[in-house]
This record gives C-alpha cells, sequence and structure tokens, in this order.
C-alpha cells in the first residue's frame, strides 16, 4: 500500500520506517531540506534504539524515501498521514498551524477520493477543524465533488523504544465513522495486528481524547509519585520500600511509579497544559490536571534546593558534574529535561557544570552552545573531574554501577546528589559519600 507521512520527527520517521519494514511504499516528506539531505545521506535526526538499521535497509530497499515535495506526496497515496509537531501556544493549548498547514496542502493538490490521518497528538475537534478546512478549500477551488475523510489516529510511541512500539504497539486507535476509511486503515495496520486484535474503532473525538486521556494518567502516576517521595522525606520514610509495597497490588502495578525529578520531554509536558486549556474552553476546570503541571513544575527544582541548602547557599565558583541530560534514557531529546532546570539552576547561581551523557551530548551543545560554565566531557567519568559533587539527573543504564573508588578520588568532596534512587544509601554511607536520594533520608 502507498504511504505518504507529513512530518519528519519522532512518530513520523519511526512509523514511517515500521511501516515500510512491514512492506508499505512509504513517502516522508518534510518542510526541513537539512533533515531530508541528512536522512539521504544516512544520517538520522534523532536517536532511537534500533532506528538507524531500520531507516537504512528500507531505504535501500526504495519502500522508504525523504523528500520536500509536499505536493508529490499528496499524489503518492490515498493515505496522507500528519506527523508534524504540534507544541504549545503561548497560553498552553496547542498550536495546530503545522497540521492545518498540511491539511490545506492535501485540499489544495489531492485529486481523488483521500484519508487524512491525523497521528499528530491534537485537541479534541481537530478532526473536525481540518474537515472544514479541507471542505472549504475544495469548495473555494471549485472542487466539491472531490471526497475525502479525516482520520484520529493517535500515536503512542514511547521515545527511548519507539520502533519496538511500533512494530509491536499495545493497541491501534482508529477514530472515524466511515466504513471505507476504516477498512483501509486496518488493512494499513493488518501487518501490526498478528497476535491478538490491537485494533480499536472509536469515534474521531474519542480518539483525540484518548491520546490526551493516556499521556495525563501517566504524568498524574508520575505526579503523585514525587508528592508521595516529598512526603516520605518529611515523614521518615523510604519512598522505595513504600513504591514495593504499592507497586506490588496489581491495580497500581510497578510502572511510572519512579520519584524523581518530575516528567520531562516533548509529550507530558505540552499534553497536560494542552489538555487544561481543552477543559477551560468547555468551562471545566481540571483540577487534578492543574495538580499534576504544578507538583511537577516544583518537583524539577527539589534537587537544586538540596544542593543549595548542603553547600550553604554559597554555589558561586563551584563546579558540578551532571551525568545525565536527556529528559529519559535512551533517548537524545532534551525537550523539558529536568536536566535544564537543574543546570540552569546552578549557572545561575554562579557554579559551572561540566556533563555527560551517553546521547545527548550534540543535543546539549545545539541548544546551549558554547558557555564558560558548560563543560560538555567524553565520559562521565571525565565529567567528575575535581567537581565539588556528583549529580545524576538521567537512569542511564551505564550511571547505575559506577567505580566508586574513582569516583571518590576524582570528586572534590564525596557527595551525590541521585535524582533517581539509582544507589542503595547505606552502601554509599559505608563508602564514605554523602548521598541526597529523592524521598529517601541522607544518612
Ligand atoms: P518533531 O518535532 O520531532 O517533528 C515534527 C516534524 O514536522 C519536523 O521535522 C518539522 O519540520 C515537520 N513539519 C512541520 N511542518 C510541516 C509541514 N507543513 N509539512 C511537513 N513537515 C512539517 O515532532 P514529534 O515528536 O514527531 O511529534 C509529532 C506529533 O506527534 C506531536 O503532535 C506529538 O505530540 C505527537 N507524539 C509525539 C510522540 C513522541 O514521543 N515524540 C509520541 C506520540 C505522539
Amino acid at each position: 500500500m502507498n504511504v505518504s507521512v507529513f512530518g519528519i520527527g519522532y512518530v513520523g520517521l519511526v512509523q514511517g520506517a515500521a511501516l515500510a519494514e512491514a512492506g508499505h511504499n512509504v513517502l516522508c516528506v518534510d518542510v526541513d531540506a537539512g533533515k531530508v539531505q541528512a536522512l539521504k545521506d544516512g544520517t538520522l535526526p534523532l536517536y532511537e534504539p534500533g532506528l538507524k538499521s531500520l531507516v537504512r535497509e528500507n531505504y535501500q530497499s526504495g519502500r522508504l524515501q525523504f523528500d520536500t515535495d509536499l505536493e508529490a506526496a499528496v499524489h503518492h497515496a490515498q493515505l496522507q498521514l500528519i506527523a508534524v509537531g504540534t507544541p504549545p501556544d503561548e497560553d498552553g493549548s496547542a498550536d495546530l498551524q503545522y497540521v492545518l498547514s498540511v491539511a490545506d496542502t492535501i485540499a489544495r493538490h489531492m485529486r481523488r477520493y483521500q484519508i487524512i490521518v491525523d497521528k499528530s497528538t491534537v485537541p479534541v475537534g481537530t478532526a473536525d477543524r481540518v474537515r472544514a478546512h479541507v471542505s472549504q478549500v475544495l469548495a473555494d477551488t471549485g472542487r466539491k465533488d472531490l471526497t475525502f475523510d479525516v482520520v484520529s489516529n493517535p500515536e503512542f510511541l514511547k521515545e527511548g523504544c519507539a520502533v519496538d512500539d511500533c512494530m509491536r504497539p499495545d493497541r491501534i486507535i482508529i477514530g472515524t465513522d466511515s466504513p471505507e476509511a476504516e477498512a483501509v486503515m486496518r488493512e494499513l495496520y493488518e501487518p501490526f495486528n498478528r497476535n491478538r486484535e490491537k485494533i480499536v474503532v472509536m469515534d474521531a473525538r474519542s480518539a483525540e481524547l484518548t491520546k490526551y486521556a493516556a499521556n495525563c494518567m501517566l504524568a498524574t502516576k508520575i505526579s503523585f509519585m514525587n508528592e508521595m517521595a516529598n512526603l516520605a522525606e518529611k515523614l521518615g520514610a523510604d519512598i522505595e520500600m513504600v513504591r514495593h509495597g504499592i507497586g506490588s497490588d496489581p491495580r497500581i502495578g510497578y510502572q511510572f511509579i519512579y520519584p524523581g525529578l518530575g516528567y520531562g520531554g516533548s509529550c507530558f509536558p505540552k499534553d497536560v497544559q494542552a489538555l487544561i486549556r481543552i477543559a477551560n474552553g468547555v468551562d471545566y476546570d481540571a483540577r487534578v490536571l492543574k495538580a499534576v503541571e504544578a507538583r511537577n513544575n516544583e518537583q524539577k527544582t527539589t534537587l537544586f534546593s538540596k544542593i543549595f541548602d548542603h553547600f550553604n547557599g554559597a554555589l558561586r565558583g563551584k563546579t558540578f558534574a551532571l551525568w545525565g541530560l536527556s529528559f529519559k534514557p535512551n533517548t537524545d531529546d532534551m525537550r523539558e529535561a529536568p536536566s535544564r532546570v537543574l543546570m540552569e539552576a546552578l549557572w545561575k547561581a554562579g557554579a559551572s557544570v561540566q556533563a555527560f551523557d551517553p546521547k545527548a551530548m550534540e543535543e546539549a551543545q545545539r541548544i546551549y552552545g558554547s558557555r564558560d560554565d558548560l563543560l560538555l566531557t567524553g565520559t562521565k567519568e571525565a565529567a567528575l573531574k575535581n567537581a565539588d559533587a556528583l549529580i545524576i539527573a538521567t537512569e542511564w543504564q551505564s550511571f547505575r554501577a559506577p567505580d566508586f573508588d574513582l569516583l571518590g578520588e576524582r570528586l572534590a568532596q564525596p557527595v551525590i546528589f541521585d535524582g533517581r534512587n539509582l544507589y542503595d544509601p547505606q552502601r554509599l554511607k559505608h563508602r564514605g559519600f554523602t548521598y541526597y536520594s529523592v524521598g529517601r533520608q541522607t544518612l
């Protein structure tokens, strides 16, 4: 089946490659000519485990193509997948300009029945807006007789295991009331729907809300657990014990109940904000979501407060080793990463940072450029040299079992501020470290 994908980001590129791997003929287009050229030259714009070989093999086989020619994409396929960004507007609501711009392009160039599929995360009612816009353009250009359907097909991939999520999705949500569109969508996803029925068909509004509900539920779990962690610290309890204690209840489960520095990334922060705005728009005060967001924003500052207190506020001239820049492991994405809030607070207080991340070094360089108070080091050990303390902001696997003797030697002071609870407090105490973590007592 021919498929066109608009937007070559995390969603467009990974989903495009997965569809090509399944045998579809996929044309991915983007307005970013540099990105398209780099892909043609074999350079990926982002890091995802397993993506490089998947893209290379399918590109070489001809089933996956990259281009900047948006009109060609309209003619390439009946199925038009929209996977462009929906960043927060100034007031936190989702900015739909890119989605509507693609809808406009499709409307202006379509010559036959088309299925316009929204994979971007969009406010409830966007399928209706896209439908109205396309109808208007067709009417204005004298092509009223052309027919089309708009389908909401939200994407649930997780950065860090996006390839696996696309190849083996938990569920495939198809929001449409058109039997014709549903049949084509079922055919598209047939290769991914083999071991059990994963397709759930519903109306477009419910599909749009399903995506927000999923992300907001997960964000709520994280904020709830961070609240419990803060309470545990004040009450003399150990949040890791509490986590085991509640996670063993199958109604709660172990996933997404890790205390930490707050959620980041390109989705949870913006989707929680967007749903608050969507609720506002229908005169509903989304109090739970507001609390989730407020807790998260505060959580990003908690480790800095511990650092500040430990050094009695005297941070000017201090140097901190920072392990982890990406908002979570296995990605180079630093959008809304807690590490950024932390670094910016340290810089503001006059401290400097020596940082290492297994994948996000280029991204950090791109965001912060060269500045005197940031040294990006080639290894995690190099970041430690003469630092006044080590800070851990991301739970990369390679940070879990460091050489503590070397750590003690390299650091000017044996102090660790761990925002991800990677180590055992007792063991670190025996090794002579002052060890701060989240939701546990500092021994
Ligand atoms: P991204 O920012 O990584 O990529 C978006 C791409 O769209 C960019 O390359 C941009 O140049 C391109 N673009 C913008 N306007 C265009 C146009 N008119 N025509 C063609 N290309 C255009 O975004 P992303 O992270 O892939 O997210 C895309 C959507 O999917 C968002 O709505 C996001 O909320 C949602 N989503 C993201 C994830 C995730 O983990 N990143 C997961 C599920 C859903």
